[in-house]
This record gives C-alpha cells, structure tokens and sequence, in this order.
C-alpha cells in the first residue's frame, strides 16, 4: 500500500497552460466560467510562458505540459504556437478540446498534423452529456480517427453526474471509443456555472490530504501562476504571482515555504476550520470534496482572511512535520 511517504518532498510533474478563457461552448458546469464573449476574452502572451520556462534548472524535471482553456483550438495560432515553445521543454506536449473544429475527418486530420509537426504527443478530449449540448459526438468520432491515423495517443475526459452512468454511455454515443487510449471521468463540481448544477453526491466535512498540489502547476491566461490545477484551485492565496516577474523555480521553491500549500499537502483543506471557531461552522455544511472545501474557504474573502491571519502561527510547526515526512519519503524513494 503506498504511505503518505511516497509523495514526499513534493515534486512538480506537470505544468498546465490555460491559453484563454474563450470558449465556443457555454457548458453548464463550467467551473472555468468560459463563455463566448469576444469582450471578456483573455489570451496568454507566448513570450511570457518562454521567460518562466527558461530559467528552469536542469534539475527539475518536468513530464509534460497540459494545454487547455477555454477552448484552446479557438486562436489556432496560438495554440501552435504554444505547442512548439512546449515542445523545447518537455517530452509530453497534451491539448484538451471539445473538438468543435472536428467537423469531417479531413478538416481534423489537417488541425492536428500541423500540431503534431510542431510536437504535439496527445489530445485529451471533453466529451460528455454537458458538452454534446455544443459538441456533436460525431465530431468527437471525427477527431478520434484523425488522431489515430495520425499516430496522436488520444484520451477522453468526460463529467460525470452524480447517479448517472454518463462514462458508459458517452463511449456508447461514441462509434470510435475502442481507439480511445484511456478513458476517465470526474464528478461535476458546484464551483463556477457548475454552482446551478444538480448533479453532485454530497457528503459531510471531507478530510482527506490534497494529493494534487504543487506536482501540478497552472498559468491562466493573465499569466498568474497557480499551485493547483485542480478544479477549485483557481483561488487568490494559491496564486503564487505572475509568469511575467517569476520563474518556474522560484514559483515552485517559495511555494514550499507557504505554511497554507504546505497545510493542503500534509492535511487537506479540513485543517483550516481547526485555525479559528469562525470557520468551524462549515462542519454542519455539506461538500462533494476537498476542492469543493478548499474553493469554499480560499475563494471567500471572510474566511480566506482569518486562514491567512492565523496560519503564520502553524508556520514552524508545519514546515517542521514537512521536513520529517520528506526525510522519510527520501528513504523509500
Ligand atoms: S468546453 Fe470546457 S471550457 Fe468550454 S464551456 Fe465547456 S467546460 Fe467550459
Ligand atoms: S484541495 Fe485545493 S489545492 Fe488541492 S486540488 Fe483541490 S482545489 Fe487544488
């Protein structure tokens, strides 16, 4: 059985990339909040993703880099654009999209060799019974068999409501789903437009440890730099600051020193409520996870202020048991 151990010192494995906020689809479970409006649109400056990743050391390792949105596919010379600076840094270059480009099979095999030439290893589709309100599931079929004829290892991401069989019954709607390489559903979260939704298992105070924080880093379109890519994580005090003024290193090692990051990885967000009876009310409510808890507490001004005034104080004692729990994870690595 894997210990707490095995995830000590924490390491960063991926970095993810969020190019824009525009979205062709308005899916109503969006926690993103993506939409159509050419207005509200935010686009990623290149030459700012380049100098943060530039100044990476050699030493640190990273698997790949994820890029979505929004909907990436919508400023394709962006996309292919981004595709090839990722390309020089890592191995594993993945676009997610809902494939509203994939109209015929030769309109999706042109879009994906020209991302392919420029390093792109894998496509991650959203597909699922929220997104086939924009998105046929023809067109998914479409960019499936691109992507296999193109050698492009192909995933499907699907939302899955709560009491529903949704994963079962997309790969059903899907007449190419044998070709998919993995297939992975997640539950719909009431966070962003996913709030309206009635689609989530609810459950009392959940305590366990976030798994996910710092092994995963994500850039938003305005290039702020968070310690969690998790559906939630986009909150002010996981915001470690721009890609514009900080490097990936120094992003990822002050991030280490943040008692609050350090508190999710060894705790989970249940630690919070234990800083100060204000937030203790929130065991009578209900949540469908941790990044359902951490949202609510890190993305409310209230009380994301009393973590903040009161967890300076836990400061030494929580990089204290991080430095213990790693010495032994550095024992069984
Ligand atoms: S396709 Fe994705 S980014 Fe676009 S609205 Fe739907 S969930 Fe949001
Ligand atoms: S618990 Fe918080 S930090 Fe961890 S993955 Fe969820 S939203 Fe991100």
């Amino acid at each position: 059985m894997k210990s707490i151990y095995n995830s000590f010192p924490l390491s960063l494995k991926v970095v993810n990339f969020v190019i824009t906020n525009y979205c062709n689809a308005r899916c109503r479970m969006c926690a993103n909040d993506s939409d159509n409006d050419p207005k509200k649109t935010e686009e990623i400056d290149p030459q700012i993703l380049n100098k943060f990743l530039s100044e990476k050391p050699k030493t640190l390792y990273i698997e790949g880099i994820n890029i979505s949105g929004g909907e990436p596919f919508y400023n394709f010379l962006l996309l292919s654009q981004i595709v090839k600076l990722s390309n020089e840094y890592v191995d594993n270059v993945i676009v997610l999209s809902n494939c509203f480009w994939a109209k015929n099979t030769i309109a999706a095999k042109n879009k994906l060799n020209l991302l392919k030439s420029s390093g792109l290893t894998r496509l991650t589709i959203s597909s699922d019974f929220y997104h086939s309100e924009f998105v046929p599931f023809s067109f998914v079929d479409n960019a499936i068999i691109a992507a296999n004829e193109l050698n492009i290892r192909c995933n499907l991401n699907c939302v899955q409501r709560y009491g529903k069989k949704d994963l079962d019954n997309v790969c059903r709607s899907l007449q190419y789903s044998s070709l998919l390489d993995h297939k992975d559903s997640f539950p719909c979260t009431p966070i962003g437009r996913g709030k309206n939704e009635n689609a989530f298992q609810i459950q009392n105070l959940p305590k366990s440890r976030c798994k996910l924080i710092l092994s995963s880093l994500a850039i938003k379109p305005n290039g702020n730099v968070y310690a969690c890519c998790g559906v939630g994580g986009f909150t002010d005090p996981l915001c470690l600051g721009n890609a514009s003024s900080i490097n990936i290193n120094d992003a990822f090692q002050s991030a280490l020193s943040d008692p609050m990051i350090i508190a999710l990885a060894i705790h989970g967000p249940a630690y919070f409520l234990s800083l100060d009876t204000r937030l203790q009310k929130l065991e009578n409510e209900k949540f469908t996870g941790i990044c359902h808890l951490c949202n609510t507490i890190l993305n409310d001004h209230f009380y994301s202020k009393i973590v903040k005034d009161n967890i300076d104080s836990q400061r030494s004692n929580l990089l204290a048991i991080y430095d213990t729990i790693s010495d032994f994870g550095k024992v069984l690595r």
